[in-house]
Order: structure tokens, then sequence, then C-alpha cells
């Protein structure tokens, strides 16, 4: 038994824990859990606890449905409230095995994990921090009717005695003491709707910390009387909510994006990676945007990126240089604001260093940069200046991600597949539903 594992099974003798939560995540980003008795930990270490793979979305086959969950001691961590009966409860993140101990391909945690081996090969950590919008809503909302915002705030506001600045406070205890740190908080622009950013972590550890991020803001949004959702675009006549990612790697200590010497202190490797995404930001929109809903939130004027762009401090484009410290090297980094606050973590990091990356192996050259305003743009104006529409549905986006071999290399062929097959079903699902907007329109006819 290693150091970490041994200090794990100490704290759990040490604290009142009633419970150890195995979480997983399934492809589509549903946090999955199995609560094991303490006293079951140190088997679990040893040989995993086996379930039925074939009952979670995409794992596995049928016929090959027995697969192993294997805790990964450096996750464990103490949920931050008692439980029924005044006990402690903890968390710990597994990594998803076969019965003979190969790594699952249907794992996200394994995809991204291969993603980040291959950057390490060519010498580069990547680091992540999230800009994680979402929605605060009055009681539970009823199916099909629309949600009602629980406050009337706006951008920034500071509001007084009331639910939303109380309900960041509760979140972000809450999220320090499972050892996530938050830089800011904030009132985002729509009634009801909050931002949370993380302070940047390596991608790995990230991704878990978007899952546990989701997790306890919705409960702590249940004990104080409202519900959460991350939701990409729940209003029409509000924006959507975005999960900004902002990206650097590092090779060593060296932050491989910055240049001193450069007008925008931004390094070669820097230029590639962003043109890697711009160029492939396509065959990837499935991923970082995965739902029918996503779409509706891409759209011109709603401060969310429509076209294939990359500007400085520009808030229009799709990639964007965020002020930092000047000559802080550290901070130097892309900002990519198109995934939404309902993707899958773990597969959406994947996929943006993927595409980062093969800009950097093929050197891709940076395009110009975008307007300032591309949303004031009309159509024909952005095609004249060669600037590339991003999928407007999931039906478009799944066309080209069929046909990327970046995507299914990254995946993996299982994932990949399965992925496709799902999304189309979601697709042909919402395809044939008549929307109020058309008995609105159509009736008349
Ligand atoms: N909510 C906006 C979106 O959907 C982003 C707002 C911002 O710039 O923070 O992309
Ligand atoms: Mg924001
Ligand atoms: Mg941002």
């Amino acid at each position: 038994m290693d150091r970490q594992q041994e200090f794990v099974l100490r704290t759990l003798e040490e604290r009142d824990i009633r419970f150890v939560r195995l979480w997983f995540t399934d492809i589509l980003g549903y946090l999955k859990s199995v609560a094991i008795a303490p006293a079951e930990l140190e088997g679990a270490f040893a040989e995993g606890i086996g379930f039925d793979g074939s009952a979670i979305e995409g794992f596995s086959r049928v016929s090959e449905a027995d697969m192993v969950a294997k805790p990964d001691p450096s996750t464990f961590q103490i949920l931050p409230w008692r439980d029924e009966g005044d006990l402690y409860s903890a968390r710990i993140f597994c990594d998803i095995t076969m019965p003979d101990g190969s790594p699952s391909w249907a794992d996200p945690r394994n995809v991204l994990r291969r993603q980040l081996n291959r950057a390490a090969d060519q010498g580069f950590t990547c680091y992540v921090h999230p800009e994680i919008e979402f929605f605060l809503l009055k009681d539970k909302p009823i199916d099909g009717t629309p949600p009602i915002p629980a406050d009337r705030g706006g951008y920034f506001d500071q509001a007084f005695h009331a639910l939303a600045p109380n309900f960041r406070r509760h979140a972000i205890d809450a999220l320090e003491a499972m050892g996530i740190s938050v830089e800011f908080s904030h009132h985002e622009g729509a009634p009801g709707q909050q931002e949370i950013d993380l302070r940047y972590a390596d991608a790995l550890s990230m991704a878990d910390n978007v899952m546990t991020f989701r997790y306890l803001v919705k409960q702590v949004a249940f004990s104080d009387g409202v519900r959460a959702t991350f939701m990409p675009k729940p209003f029409s006549e509000y924006p959507g909510s975005a999960m900004h990612t902002h990206m650097s790697l590092f090779e060593g200590d060296t932050n491989a994006f910055h240049n001193p010497d450069d007008p925008m202190q931004l390094s070669t490797v820097g230029k590639q990676f962003i043109a890697g995404i711009l160029k492939h930001s396509g065959e990837i929109s499935a991923v970082t945007n995965q739902w029918v809903n996503s779409y509706k939130r891409l759209i011109y004027g709603d401060e969310a990126p429509t076209a294939a762009t990359w500007g400085g401090a520009n808030r229009s484009a799709m990639i964007r240089l965020p002020l930092y410290t000047p000559n802080k090297a550290s901070s130097r980094r892309v900002e990519i604001r198109t995934p939404d606050s309902a993707c899958n973590p773990y597969l959406t990091f994947a996929v943006l260093l993927a595409a980062g990356m093969k800009g950097i192996e093929n050197e891709y050259e940076l395009p110009d940069e975008a307007e300032d305003n591309v949303w004031a743009l009309t159509e024909a104006e952005r095609r004249a200046m060669g600037y590339r529409e991003l999928p407007g549905s999931l039906a478009d986006a799944l066309v080209e991600m069929e046909k990327s071999e970046l995507v299914a290399e990254t995946l993996g062929e299982h994932v990949f597949d399965y992925f496709l097959r799902n999304k189309r079903a979601e697709w042909n699902a919402y395809r044939g539903r008549v929307t109020p907007y058309e008995l609105e329109n159509y009736l008349p006819l």
C-alpha cells in the first residue's frame, strides 16, 4: 500500500466517516456514485470494486459488462456537511478498468489522461482554469414550463440582504472545504445568473473539480431554498451559461505560451496552439457543446462566440488573450469561450488540448486577429473576411465530428462511436418535436 492510501485509511479512522462515495463520470458527463463502508476501502484500493458497466451510459456492451472502479487516493476529500445521522461522508474519484486491470476505453477520465500523456511525451503539462456560469432558479422547475430566475440582479451587481451573495459565499465555503480554490465570483449578466471562477490546476484535477463543483453548487442551492442549473441556455431572452476555459502549457517551470519579446507576450507555441483550436473548432464542437440546447447559446449578440475567431481583449471572439499581469510569465494563457457549463469536462479538455497540440505539431499559422465586434458584421461581411462559422446546431456539429480523425483519435473508437450514436438519437428525438415557437407562428396557416 502506498503512502497516499495509508493517509486516506488513517483519516477514515480518525474522523467519523459513515460512507465513502466512489465517484466517476459517464460519457455524457453525468456524475455516478457507489457508496461503500469505510472498512471496504482498503480492499477497493487493492482490487477495485466491480460493477455492471452495461448499466452506465456508454460504458460497455452487455456481453462484456464487468468493469472495475479503482479509487484514486490523491482525490480523497471529506464532503463539507453531515449526512442524516450526523456523520460525514467522503468522496474519492475512480479510474475505471477492465477486469484484467487495463484502463477502460469508456472512462472519460482515461480519455483525458491519455491526451495528457501525449502532451507529456512532448514535454508539456497542461493547466486549466474555468469560469463557470449557471443560473439559480426559484423552486423546482416544472418540466416543459419556463423556469423563474431566483433574483433580478445583473452583471457585477452587489445585492443587499439577498440570496445571491449569500449563496455564493456558501458555495465558495463548500468548494474550499473540499480543496477547490476560488479566484472570483460575481453576479453574471442575466437575472439569476452567477459565475464562479476556479484557481488553475492541472487539467485532470480540474476536470474532477468541475464535477465536484456541479455537485456542490446544486446541493448548496437546494439548502438555500433555490435550484441551480448548468443548462446551456434556459431562457430565450437572456444569454446562456458558458464555461470559458483558460489553458496554458508548461515545460517544467516555464510557461511555454510566454515570450517577453513578442508584442502580445505570446510565444510561437501559444500562437500555434490557438491556431489549432481555431482550425479544428468545428469538429470538436459536438464535444464542447454537446446538447441540442447548447446551440441556442451560440447565437449573435449574446456574448457567446459564433465564428472561429481570436482577438486580444475581444469579447466577441471565440479565443481571447485575457489581460494578465505584464511580465508575470506564469499567467500567460488563452481563454476559449466556446464550451458551455453542461459539457463533459474530461472530454472537453481532451479535445481542446488535442486540437491545440495539433497546431503545435504541424506548426499552424495564426490567422489575423478578428474585428473588434464580430457580432456587428453581417454574414456576408464575415464570410468575406474569411471567418468560419461554428456549427449552428447539434446536427451540423455531428456531421463535422463524424469526419474528424482528430476527435476519433482523441476519444478512442468506442467513445467516438457511442457519442455519435447517442447524440444522433438526441437530435432525432428533438427534431420530431413541435415547439411553442411553431405553434405561435404556424397555427394561422
Ligand atoms: N454568458 C456568456 C456566454 O454564454 C458569457 C458572458 C461573459 O463574457 O462572461 O458565453
Ligand atoms: Mg462570465
Ligand atoms: Mg471570460
